[in-house]
């Protein structure tokens, strides 16, 4: 996920939204120039905008799946009953062709799990473990901690490391960057011969919070337990290594991986009036980790996602295209969803025009990110120009997803994504703290205001979008 957005204003406040009062234009905002073609969907886009930026329905939607099924790892009783929620509730909605599409889907067990310094003076550590990693004999793990701030500084440090618990404590500085020590770094370690890893939680420094996600071991790599730890433990371990001592640690955990079950992706359209074979795909993933309630990543992506197609419906704007919701299943540890998508759709890739994944969050200042050829991007950024009213007129690089990508990759699919404020996103991201007390309602109907207009002028244009 692009991590470069623009600062962009807005003025959307609570208030407004509650009171129903049209959105004031930012002054803040560059909009392109007036283009003439956008003229038959002008008025569409206001309905869309004020339907959606008037009400917090789309909040309490999120509010209840998040509320009732809580977090919703792939293989888990709570993803499966969301996913039959969903079916359920599209079809209530009115959405058609309401299905689901099955899966095999890895199924992994976190169980108990915990941490201390032994010595110096017993303390307990704030860990989770790492989403598909071993886990320790039921003694646990007992070893000394060597501390290192990147791989270069582990192979420097190579004749220490045998025998040890390695600790990256790599400072957060983006995403993209950081993300590496996670799902890399208990390989890196146990192939040097280390007997655990303890990761850096991925993420700004938070109330002492340490952040989980998947892991990779690699082939004939030996699978050592791995775990994030907490930025503040993090550093006391390496303030007591700094100054000379030793640091005995014990990990205990009950990770383990067990057969695959089955899961499914769901699936609702809005039936295109004329050319319902061309696809406008638009969705995120309804699974999680397994801690917090998965409201950010990525309940939100889904219900945006789901009410841009929803108020097409309950406004009578059925565009030329069909438009396609689907969620995601099992994003986070395995993308079986969006390669049996991709596999199950293989004789018709190149008939989705245009694929979008709101997989960043949907906090303020938030952008549409763009990925596609230059003459796709001319009438995507006219077609932002609508979106002036909520401060998203300017389109951004970084358009993509992990689940539309293997589909958008077969058929040379133009690819979008809503991008929320990626430091809010990634204070909370895989931690306890992925609430939906986090996001404001406001933020939630933009986003569905913003993905609502850009995917009915794309289904709704007489030409498709060119690839
Ligand atoms: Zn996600």
């Amino acid at each position: 996920m692009s991590l470069n957005r623009r600062t962009v204003l807005v003025r959307l406040s609570l208030a407004t939204l509650l009171g129903g009062a049209l959105l004031v234009p930012p002054a803040h905002t560059q909009v392109p120039a007036r283009a003439a073609w956008l003229d038959p969907y002008r008025e569409a886009a206001t309905r869309l905008i004020h339907a959606s930026t008037t009400n917090d329905f789309a909040w309490r939607r999120l509010a209840e799946v998040t509320d009732t099924y809580g977090h919703r790892l792939s293989a888990s009783e709570n993803l499966n009953r969301a996913i039959a929620w969903a079916v359920e509730t599209m079809k209530s909605d009115g959405l058609e062709n309401v299905r689901t599409e099955p899966v095999m889907v890895a199924r992994w067990v976190r169980g108990r799990e915990s941490a201390e310094i032994i010595d110096p003076p017993r303390h307990a550590l704030t860990i989770l473990g790492l989403g598909g990693s071993v886990g320790t004999p039921p003694d646990g793990i007992e070893a000394e901690v060597v501390v290192v701030s990147s791989f270069e500084d582990l192979r420097a440090r190579v004749a220490d490391v045998k025998g040890r618990i390695v600790l990256f404590n790599a400072p957060f500085t983006t995403y993209g960057d950081t993300v590496t020590y996670r799902t890399s770094g208990a390989r890196a370690a146990s192939q040097l011969g280390a007997v655990a890893a303890l990761i850096r939680g991925v993420g700004p420094t938070g109330l002492r919070t340490p952040h989980t996600g998947s892991l990779q071991y690699g082939q004939g790599v030996a699978p050592i337990p791995a775990a994030s730890v907490a930025a503040e433990d993090a550093d006391r371990i390496a303030r007591l290594r700094a100054r000379g001592m030793p640091v005995r640690v014990r990990l205990t955990m009950d990770a383990r991986s067990e057969a695959d079950v089955e899961s499914a992706n769901v699936v609702g359209e809005v039936r295109g009036r004329e050319r319902p074979q061309e696809v406008v795909l638009l969705g995120g993933h309804l699974d999680s980790w397994d801690v917090g309630t998965g409201a950010s990543d990525d309940a939100v992506g889904c219900i945006v996602t789901w009410e841009a197609a929803r108020l097409m419906m309950r406004l009578g704007l059925r565009p030329r295209r069909t438009v396609r919701i689907v969620l995601w299943t099992n994003e986070e540890n395995g993308l079986r969803g969006a390669t049996a998508y991709a596999a199950k759709h293989a004789a018709h890739a190149a008939d989705h025009v245009f694929a979008l994944e709101s997989d960043s969050g949907v906090f303020e200042p938030a952008s549409l990110g763009f990925s596609g050829s230059a003459a796709a991007r001319t009438l995507v950024r006219d077609i932002g120009s609508l979106l002036a009213p909520i401060s998203l007129a300017e389109i951004v690089g970084g358009g993509g997803g992990a689940d539309i990508g293997p589909i958008a990759q077969a058929g040379n699919v133009p690819m979008m994504a809503y991008l929320g404020n990626s430091a809010r996103y990634f204070a909370i991201h895989h931690t306890p703290a992925d609430t939906v007390e986090r996001i404001a309602p406001e933020e939630v109907s933009k986003a569905a205001a913003a993905i609502a207009v850009m995917a009915y002028v794309v289904a709704e244009m007489p030409e498709r979008l060119p690839r």
